[in-house]
C-alpha cells in the first residue's frame, strides 16, 4: 500500500472571537491511499501556516513540505513515517508550527493503519484497560464566585464526576481567587475532582501562596501557574507545592515531555493535535508512567482530537481521564458525525476500525477556506 495524495482542509467559523476556545478554526488532515484506505487527522495551530506546512514543495534536505514528503511511502510504518517527517523538517522545524502540522499526519496514519488492519487504534497503542473514559469538563472562571459556583452545578447536571476551572479572573487577587475556588469546590460536592487552570498567570511565588490556600480544598491540580517557558520556575515550585502541579498542553516532542518529567511535574498534559500526534502522546504517558507521575490529555477542539485521546487513555493502564469540549461550535459538535457522547460522566471508546469515526461532508463543506 502506497500513499497517493495529503490533504489539509482548513475549517473555519465565519467570525472568530479572540479568546481561548480551539474549536472556532482547525485543519483536518486526509491521508488517501493507492488501496483506497483514507486516514483522518487534525491539527490544532495556526492552520493558514500549517496547511502551508503541509503543502509546501520539496527543497534542500530537511527543509521540505510534508504532503510531499509522504506522498509514494508505505503508510503501514507510522514510527519510521514519524521520525522521516521530524528529521526532513527540521531545518525549520523540531517545534512550534511543523511538529503542530506533523501531529495531524501522525493521527491520521493511526487512523490509516487500524483501518487497512481491521482493528480500533487503541489495539494497535497497546490494548484496552478501558472501554469507556471518565470525562473532566473546562469551564472559564465566571466574573464573581457565584457564577463560578453555577458553573460547577451545571457540570454536576450534566452527569460530570470531574471539572476544570481557568482564566477569566484568575491570579490578580489571592482572595477573589480563592473564593472563586472554594464557590466552584462547595457546588461540585464531595467525590468530584475539581481542577484550576492558572493560565500562566501567576510566579513561582504566588502560585505557592495559592496552591497552600488550595491543599485543603482537595484540588487535584494546579494547571500552567508559571509561562510555558519557566522550566526553572516549574522545577522550584513542583519540589514544594501541597497541591499536583499540571502542565504539557503547549509542549512537543518525546523530549520536551522528557524535561517536564525531569523538572517534577506531577501531571503532563500533552494534545495529539500539537504535541506530534498518538506517536508523542504515548512515548509520553510511557514516561510518565515510568516516572510515578500522571498523563492527562488535553483536548479543546474537535471529535477527530477527542476520538484520538479516547483511543490512547484506553491504552494507558493508568489513563482514565480525558478533557471533554462542551462549546457549541459545529466543528466540535458536528464535524465528526458519530461524535463520542457524554453518558454519566463517561465517554464510550469508538470500537470501529482505525479511530472509528466519520466525517461530515456538508460541515466540511459550509466551513472550508
Ligand atoms: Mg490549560
Amino acid at each position: 500500500m502506497k500513499i497517493v495524495s495529503v490533504e489539509a482542509l482548513h475549517l473555519r467559523l465565519p467570525n472568530i472571537e479572540e479568546i481561548a476556545d480551539g474549536t472556532q478554526d482547525v485543519l483536518i488532515i486526509r491521508i488517501h491511499t493507492d488501496a483506497g484506505i483514507t486516514g483522518i487527522g487534525e491539527v490544532s495551530s495556526q492552520s493558514y501556516v500549517c496547511k502551508a506546512i503541509f503543502e509546501a514543495p520539496r527543497s534542500a534536505e530537511r527543509r521540505h513540505g510534508l504532503a510531499n514528503l509522504l506522498v509514494g511511502r508505505d503508510p503501514l510504518d507510522v514510527d519510521g513515517l514519524w521520525h522521516y517527517m521530524y528529521h526532513q523538517t527540521n531545518r525549520y522545524g523540531r517545534r512550534g508550527a511543523a511538529i503542530h502540522a506533523i501531529s495531524g499526519a501522525d493521527i491520521a496514519l493511526w487512523d490509516l493503519r487500524g483501518k487497512a488492519l481491521g482493528k480500533p487504534v487503541y489495539e494497535l497503542l497497546g490494548g484496552a484497560h478501558r472501554t469507556s473514559v471518565r470525562a473532566y469538563a473546562s469551564y472559564l472562571f465566571g466574573n464573581t464566585p457565584e457564577e463560578t459556583g453555577a458553573l460547577a452545578r451545571e457540570a454536576v447536571d450534566l452527569g460530570l464526576t470531574a471539572m476544570k476551572f481557568g482564566w477569566g479572573p484568575f491570579g490578580k487577587n489571592l482572595s477573589t481567587d480563592i473564593a472563586h475556588v472554594e464557590a466552584a469546590r462547595r457546588a461540585a460536592g464531595e467525590g468530584r475532582g475539581v481542577m484550576v487552570d492558572a493560565g500562566c498567570s501567576l510566579t513561582v511565588a504566588s502560585a505557592l501562596e495559592r496552591a497552600r490556600l488550595m491543599a485543603p480544598l482537595g484540588i487535584a491540580w494546579l494547571e500552567e501557574p508559571l509561562s510555558q517557558d519557566d522550566l526553572k520556575g516549574y522545577a522550584e515550585l513542583c519540589g514544594q507545592s501541597p497541591v499536583p502541579i499540571a502542565a504539557g498542553e503547549g509542549e512537543a516532542t518525546r523530549w520536551g515531555f522528557e524535561d517536564l518529567i525531569e523538572r517534577g511535574l506531577h501531571v503532563i498534559q500533552p494534545d495529539v493535535a500539537i504535541c506530534g500526534g498518538l506517536t508523542v502522546a504515548r512515548q509520553a504517558s510511557e514516561m510518565a508512567r515510568a516516572a510515578g507521575r500522571r498523563a492527562v490529555p488535553h483536548c479543546f477542539s474537535t471529535g477527530v482530537n477527542l476520538a484520538a485521546s479516547l483511543h490512547w487513555m484506553a491504552s494507558c493502564a493508568d489513563g482514565d481521564l480525558v478533557e471533554y469540549c462542551l462549546r457549541p461550535s459545529p466543528l466540535m459538535r458536528k464535524l465528526v458525525r458519530n461524535l463520542p457522547p457524554l453518558e454519566s460522566g463517561r465517554v464510550p471508546v469508538p470500537q470501529a476500525p482505525g479511530l472509528g469515526i466519520e466525517l461530515d461532508e456538508d460541515v466540511i463543506a459550509e466551513f472550508r477556506v
